[in-house]
């Protein structure tokens, strides 16, 4: 199922919202957590 793969912000897992923690300032590097199922990414700026 990919009905969410387009926004970045939701679960790709279960579709709940993530929550965002700002990990690194300088490099902007940011983690995406589900606070449902436990998922968690991260993302860099290419
Ligand atoms: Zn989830």
């Amino acid at each position: 199922m990919k009905a969410h793969a387009a926004d970045p912000r939701s679960c790709p897992t279960c579709g709940d919202p993530l929550k965002f923690e700002i990990l690194d300032d300088e490099r902007f590097l940011v983690a995406w957590s589900c606070v449902n199922c436990g998922l968690i990414r991260t993302t860099e700026p290419v």
